[in-house]
Parts: structure tokens; C-alpha cells; sequence
């Protein structure tokens, strides 16, 4: 029998992030044959390793809107991970010349191996600098028959010659949307007007336990997801008005039942601006006077419909902590598992991104949606059954898990020198935390040798990078 091959399709893709996430993910999509854009709301590659020093007029808290700062590195900050492990698999992090040549290097030469990442496979012309996403939405969500599209607004920063900042707001419609934006756990807040100078109690709802501290008050929630959703109904029995404010006016039938229900919870538009007085405008002109606004978004770009949410910090529902299964593959979520890059390195992302690509470009297929639904739901019972806390969810630090994730696009497994350097620089930390990045011994000798005589080592030769030309390694 002849089983014809799948045609393979092209798709416009917008990446959110030009972190090592967003960037291997740009890579992976344009090599299977999508057309990519990453919009990065910074000036450069690298997200968190692009250190900035400048922290003034940052909330001491980080409450203030859209951090102003992205990176939490610090300027003595050196590698926890060896480099050796660290490498994209196809492109190794060499140690070079007039460079940082340290085994754990400082955090610039970590952005440096990435800005060379980028220049190597030619990434740069597929990334809009200055450019922040502020919403991302479904377009004809619903409609039976129709594919998933998102429409995407971004804005764009641009530094006039007077030295004064243009804003340009962009809108665009793509057919995936690929969140790449980094840790989720810091509390991120939306870009309000007058958030800055509101002088009454705003937080984020990652500090909201229970509901008596609000009694007869006046509380704005902004955020329709699942948690923004859960804290107003809870809200709505203490308080005089619960105000849920929300991306998206559209409601589902749940919602509207507890709207009928709760005669002192309203729905409301979007947050306009904020006044001295305490006075809140929505975008349809209406407006309340609170006591107080908690701020439940975690993406607050991303409008899914209260599909995906995010509670406390557990992103979900995720399935292999990538896919929302009702919105995927056309919605993807990278660089989520909070720790198992940092015991193999930046491949996870890579395995993430080839997953994504090619579920995409259809050549491979999800399982049926009930069986991405049972399997999380069986996760999160194993979590409850072990005792941990929701906000391990993510907590991935096993090598095995990521075999095993990579299996489902074929990635190679770990080389063993990278699994034994990572438990051996482990242990030394253990023992000498001071000194385990400046000594080792002969155990990583023996290792490193081996590191560097393998392919990964050897793939590029002694080639010198030089960058010119770029397409024939993408
Ligand atoms: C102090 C510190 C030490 C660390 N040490 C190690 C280590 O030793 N080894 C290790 O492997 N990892 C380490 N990490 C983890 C590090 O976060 C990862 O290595 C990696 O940077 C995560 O990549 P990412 O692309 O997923 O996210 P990020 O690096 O956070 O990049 C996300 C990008 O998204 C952009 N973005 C966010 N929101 C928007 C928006 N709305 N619109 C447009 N762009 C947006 C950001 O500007 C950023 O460029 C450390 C992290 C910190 C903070």
C-alpha cells in the first residue's frame, strides 16, 4: 500500500519574544517552511540575558505597568549551568578568543552566544524591535469550519532624532501565535494610565488569598480568566460592587449566570485610565470610584477567551505544558517548564519549538482533544496526589520528562556527557558553593574531553563564525 506524504503547510506565524525561546522558535518555524515574525518589545535579542543596569523608576515591587525592565540578571551574574550543556544542539557554545572563556561566564557572554545564534542562521530580519504585544485575540472564534486566527496589536516605540519617542500601534492578523515572553511567575501587570500615580490599593491577584478584606468595598478585578473570574464571584459575597473588567465583552453562559445571580457583580470593558480620585474609566466611557483593583492577567495580552488561564502560576490547561488543546497547535506557549532548561540547557526549547513547527506545518498531529484534556487532568491528580503545591506545576527538572517530550518530534537524546556534567557541577555546588564555578576536577576532565570531541563539539569544524552567509545553515 502508498500512504501519500501530507502536504505540507506554510503558515504565518508571530512569535512573541526574542528571548532564547522566541529565537529558537523562529528558527525551527522558517525551517519548516513557515513565514515568521517575532515582535520583541526590547531593544535587542536575548530577553533575560540582555542585562540592563539602569533599574530607575522601577516599583522597588515590580508593580509597576509592564515592567519597565524585562531582565532580573544582575551585573555580577555568572552561568549556574556549565556552558557545555547550554548550546542549541546544533550550534555550541564555544569558548572564543578575546571572550569571556570562563566554564560558567558571566551573563554577557551568554547574551554574545545568542546574538552569534542569531546572526548565524540569519534570524535578525524576522525580529521588530521596540515592539510590544498589548493584545493578542481570536478572530471569528466560534465559527464552525473556520481555522483559528488571531489577530495580534502591537506597539511600536521609535526614537525621533529630537530624542523624543513616535508610538505606532500596528494590528495584524496571523494564522499561529507562539507566547515565547519568558517566566510568568513574576506578577505582570497591564499598562494602565495613571497606574503610576492611583493612590489607592492595586495588586496583583498572585497575593489574594481570601475574600474578608474587601468586605463593602468597591474592587475592580481586571481580567476575565478563570482566576479573575473565581476571586470576583468570591469577591461579589463580601464587597459592595465587584467590577470585572475584561478584554473581551463577549460571555459564555456561565458568566452570564453568575451575573444574574450576584446583582453586585458588572461586567466592564477594558481599564482606560486611572484618576487621582480614585475614579476608574473604562474604554465605553462608564466609570466607577473603587477602593481597590486587583489585577489578574498573567499574559495580559492574551485574550483566549478564559480558555487558558494562568493560577497561581500553574499555566493551564497546557498540554506537555505547550498547548492550550482547544487552541492548539495555532496557540503555543514556550520556555513554560521552569527548570528543565536549566538542566539541559537551551535544547528543551529547541525540542519545543520543532514540536510546534511541525504540528503546524502538519506533518505531525495532537492526539484527539479528550485524551490532551484526560492526560492533564491525570497530571494535575499526580501533583495533588504528591503533595505539591499548584505553583510547582511547571516544576519540570527531570531528564527523563524531557526524553521523553523530545520523543514526540524525534529529538535526539541528551549525549550522556551533558546529563553527568550537569549532576557533577550539581554536586560540587553542594559542597563548595563559593568556589564550584573556578575549580573542578579530574571527573570533569575526563568529561569535558569527551564533550568536546563529540559531534556537537565538532559539528561547525574549526570554523571561525563569521556570519556571512547565513541562509545555507537554515
Ligand atoms: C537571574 C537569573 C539567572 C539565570 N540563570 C540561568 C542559568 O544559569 N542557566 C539557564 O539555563 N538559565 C538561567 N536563567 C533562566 C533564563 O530565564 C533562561 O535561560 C532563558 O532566558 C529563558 O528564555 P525565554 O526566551 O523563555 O524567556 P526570556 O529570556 O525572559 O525572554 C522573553 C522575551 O520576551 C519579551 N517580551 C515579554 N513580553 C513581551 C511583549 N508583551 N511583547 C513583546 N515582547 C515581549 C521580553 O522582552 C524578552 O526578550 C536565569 C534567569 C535569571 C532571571
Amino acid at each position: 500500500m502508498v500512504f501519500e506524504k501530507p502536504a505540507v503547510q506554510s503558515k504565518q506565524v508571530c512569535v512573541i519574544g526574542a528571548g532564547p525561546s522566541g529565537l529558537v522558535a523562529a528558527r525551527e518555524l522558517r525551517k519548516e517552511g513557515h513565514s515568521v515574525v517575532v515582535l520583541e518589545q526590547n531593544h535587542g535579542v536575548g530577553g533575560q540575558w540582555l542585562y540592563e543596569p539602569n533599574v530607575e523608576g522601577e516599583d522597588p515591587l515590580g508593580r509597576n505597568p509592564f515592567l519597565k525592565v524585562h531582565s532580573s540578571v544582575y551585573e555580577l551574574l555568572r552561568l549556574l549551568t556549565v556552558r557545555e550543556i547550554i548550546g542549541f544542539t546544533d550550534f555550541p557554545f564555544l569558548v572564543k578568543n578575546d571572550r569571556d572563556m570562563r566554564r560558567f561566564p558571566g551573563h554577557r557572554e551568554v547574551l554574545l552566544y545568542l546574538q552569534d545564534f542569531v546572526e548565524w542562521f540569519g534570524l535578525r530580519e524576522l525580529i521588530r524591535f521596540n515592539t510590544r504585544v498589548e493584545h493578542v485575540g481570536m478572530v471569528d472564534y466560534g465559527e464552525l469550519g473556520k481555522d483559528l486566527r488571531w489577530v495580534v496589536k502591537s506597539k511600536e516605540t521609535i526614537t525621533k532624532s529630537d530624542g523624543d519617542d513616535d508610538e505606532k500601534m500596528v494590528e495584524e492578523v496571523f494564522d499561529a501565535v507562539v507566547v515565547a515572553t519568558g517566566h510568568y511567575s513574576h506578577p505582570r501587570m497591564p499598562s494602565i494610565k495613571g497606574m503610576g500615580t492611583w493612590k489607592r490599593k492595586q495588586f496583583h491577584s498572585h497575593i489574594y488569598r481570601v475574600p474578608e478584606p474587601f468586605r463593602n468595598e468597591v474592587v475592580v478585578v481586571v481580567g476575565n480568566s478563570n482566576s479573575g473570574q473565581d476571586i470576583s464571584m468570591e469577591l461579589a459575597e463580601v464587597a459592595r460592587e465587584v467590577h470585572l473588567s475584561s478584554k473581551s465583552l463577549d460571555i459564555t453562559e456561565g458568566l452570564s449566570k453568575v451575573l444574574e445571580n450576584h446583582r453586585n457583580l458588572y461586567l466592564r470593558p477594558q481599564i482606560d485610565s486611572l484618576e487621582e480620585d480614585g475614579t476608574i474609566s473604562f474604554v465605553d466611557g462608564s466609570s466607577v470610584v473603587a477602593d481597590t483593583i486587583l489585577y489578574s492577567n498573567a499574559f495580559p495580552f492574551l485574550d483566549t477567551k478564559g480558555i487558558v488561564s494562568v493560577d497561581d502560576d500553574r499555566v493551564g490547561p497546557l498540554y506537555e505544558h505547550t498547548f492550550p488543546p482547544s487552541l492548539a497547535p495555532s496557540l503555543s506557549f514556550l520556555g513554560i517548564p521552569r527548570k528543565a532548561h536549566r538542566i539541559i540547557g537551551f535544547p528543551f526549547f529547541e525540542s519545543q519549538a520543532k514540536w510546534i513547527a511541525q504540528l503546524l506545518s502538519g506533518k505531525r498531529t495532537l492526539p484527539p482533544l479528550k485524551e490532551m484534556m484526560q492526560s492533564i487532568e491525570n497530571f494535575y491528580n499526580s501533583i495533588d496526589a504528591a503533595g505539591l503545591p499548584k505553583h510547582k506545576t511547571h516544576d519540570i527538572a527531570n531528564f527523563e520528562y524531557c526524553e521523553r517530550y523530545g520523543d514526540n518530534v524525534e529529538f535526539p537524546h541528551l549525549e550522556e556527557w551533558r546529563k553527568e556534567l550537569f549532576m557533577l557541577t550539581r554536586e560540587h555546588k553542594e559542597v563548595n558553593l563559593e568556589t564550584f564555578r573556578d575549580s573542578w576536577d579530574e571527573g570533569d576532565e575526563k568529561l569535558l574531553q569527551e564533550a568536546y570531541q563529540s559531534p556537537h563539539f565538532t559539528q561547525l569544524g574549526s570554523q571561525v563564525l563569521t556570519f556571512e552567509s547565513q541562509s545555507e545553515h537554515c
